[in-house]
């Protein structure tokens, strides 16, 4: 239990309205979007500064105190989860856009800033911050470096790393260092690029400075319909082997898209094996021959029709319903666990139908929603947490997928990192040579592993208080 104390000087440096004990409030904390997994912290302190940082993390590293670093708690791998850990240091109330150099196409922002709010802020200059998670309304940007997230559009423009120049880092003694910073090419070693999914074991970032891009002068969005996965995959390859690289290439199976259907009602067929989204952007001339060239491969690979957004609200509708596509699938069942494996994009049949046959052997609904340009699958089991039986299906049959991506030639993350998750299954892509190596370079950052204990590697001794069944989430 931390010492009343300690909340007192938490107080002090951060005003009394910044620091949250109350139980009731608390349990607002208590697990990020992996649900499967929970532990509420003993106290949460929502800074204004990275001042105020400082302060904290230097109060707790001369207490010997263990903090988590949270932005929105959207994670879906339990990264925030206080394991070990009784403060929760809360990026919510540093949420400005510090500078937009519109002429260098840069921004520094503090990590509470939400993802979409950059964009936002820049369009009417014709600006973009390209990195889209589909929670970009809510993620912030400290959550997006810690976990070097992606999106729909990261396809073509590439992930959170390639557009994040330098930030500004609270190590977990209290010092204040600058990594990077506004020019391209910074000598000596890349320690951005480290602290970049570092899923918030090296410090608290409390700034970024981003790389704007330009919008493209034009876009098309398309909607193929396909009776089959299979055909809708085909397609995905037939049109990298084409030479384009689209913006996006996202499908999504039946079973989401009767969720999605049901939720927004943009006119899918239900009855659809997938549906596939494709984005093509650039220069308006040359677009539609582009365009035309996509309707081609999806005949080829039997679309039942294909469809190009007449104007920018039905873009708008359809891309809604494609990012809002998590959230749809409340209506099917209480509880959904999303996995986040890799495999490469020639592998996406053979991935689905792997999933579809644990599905079976489990008894579990499971849907697909992923960014198939990436090989980046969303498998959405579904269940109810109620029902101790199912999480345990719900638990092996995860562990089931992940192991089958490895095996594909993939990875067990694309986006969402590994977190408490999905620590049991490093050793599937590390030799333990690799783990101590990444071990070493965390213990550069974090010598006491306070900052963010029991994440990405297993620490002995580590577990938390878990879902029935009972689950260590760390040996
Ligand atoms: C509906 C839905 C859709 C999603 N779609 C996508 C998607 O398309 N692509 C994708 O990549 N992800 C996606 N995610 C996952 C999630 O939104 C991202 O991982 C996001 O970056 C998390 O941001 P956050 O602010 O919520 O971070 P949190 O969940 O609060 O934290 C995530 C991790 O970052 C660390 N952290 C947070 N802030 C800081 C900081 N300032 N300094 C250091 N470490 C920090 C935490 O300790 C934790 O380890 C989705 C999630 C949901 C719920």
């Amino acid at each position: 239990m931390l010492d009343g104390r300690i909340v007192g000087a938490l107080r002090a440096i951060a005003g009394d309205d910044a620091v949250i004990a109350r139980p009731s409030e608390l349990k607002v904390y208590e697990c990020d979007g992996y649900t499967l997994e929970k532990r509420i912290p003993e106290v949460v302190v929502l800074p204004r500064s990275t001042e105020e940082v400082a302060r904290i993390v230097r109060l707790l590293h001369e207490e010997d105190i263990a903090f988590v670093p949270r932005g929105a708690g959207t994670g879906l791998s339990g990264g925030c989860l206080p394991v070990n850990a009784p403060v929760t240091i809360g990026t919510s109330r540093m949420n400005r856009i510090v500078e937009v150099d519109y002429v260098n196409q840069r921004a520094v922002v503090e990590a509470g800033v939400v993802n979409l709010r950059i964009t936002n802020a820049v369009q009417q200059r014709g600006l973009c911050y390209a990195p889209d998670p589909s929670s970009q309304q809510a993620c912030t940007i400290g959550g997006n470096v810690a976990e070097n997230s992606g999106g729909p559009h990261t396809l073509k423009y590439g992930v959170t790393t390639n557009h994040v120049l330098g930030v500004e880092l609270v190590l977990p003694n209290g010092e204040i260092v600058h990594l990077g910073g506004a020019v391209e090419d910074v000598p000596g070693y890349d320690l951005t690029g480290l602290v970049v999914g570092a899923e918030g074991t090296f410090g608290i970032v409390t700034q970024a400075t981003l790389r704007l891009v330009r919008q493209p002068e034009a876009w098309k969005t398309l909607l193929g319909i396909f009776e089959s996965v299979d055909d809708a995959t085909a397609t995905v390859s037939g049109i990298i082997a084409a030479g384009m690289i689209p913006a996006a290439l996202e499908m999504m199976d039946q079973l989401i898209v009767e969720a999605v259907e049901a939720a927004f009602h943009f006119g899918f067929p239900t009855d659809a094996g997938a549906v596939l989204i494709v984005e093509l952007d650039g220069l308006a001339a040359g677009l539609d021959q582009q365009v035309q060239r996509v309707v081609e491969i999806c005949q080829t690979n039997r679309a039942r029709t294909v469809r190009v957004a007449k104007d920018e609200v039905e873009r708008a509708a359809l891309w809604k319903s494609r990012k809002c596509a998590f959230g749809a699938v409340g209506r099917l069942a209480p509880n959904y666990c999303t996995q986040d494996g890799v495999v490469p994009r020639t592998k996406v049949p053979d991935i689905l139908r792997r999933i579809t046959e644990i599905g079976q052997r489990y008894h579990l609904r499971i849907g697909n929603v992923f960014h198939a340009g990436d090989g980046n699958i969303h498998p959405l089991l579904l269940f109810d947490e109620r029902n101790p039986d199912e999480v345990r299906r719900v638990l092996a049959a995860g562990t089931e997928i992940l192991e089958a991506c490895v095996a594909l030639g993939g990875s067990i993350t694309g986006e969402h990192g590994i977190g408490m998750e999905k620590i049991a299954q490093m050793p599937l892509i590390f030799s333990p040579a690799d783990l101590l190596v990444m071990s070493q370079l965390r213990q550069v950052f974090d010598p006491a592993r306070r900052c963010n204990p029991g994440k990405i590697l297993p620490t002995p001794g580590a577990c938390v208080e878990t879902m029935r069944p009972r689950r260590q989430a760390a040996v």
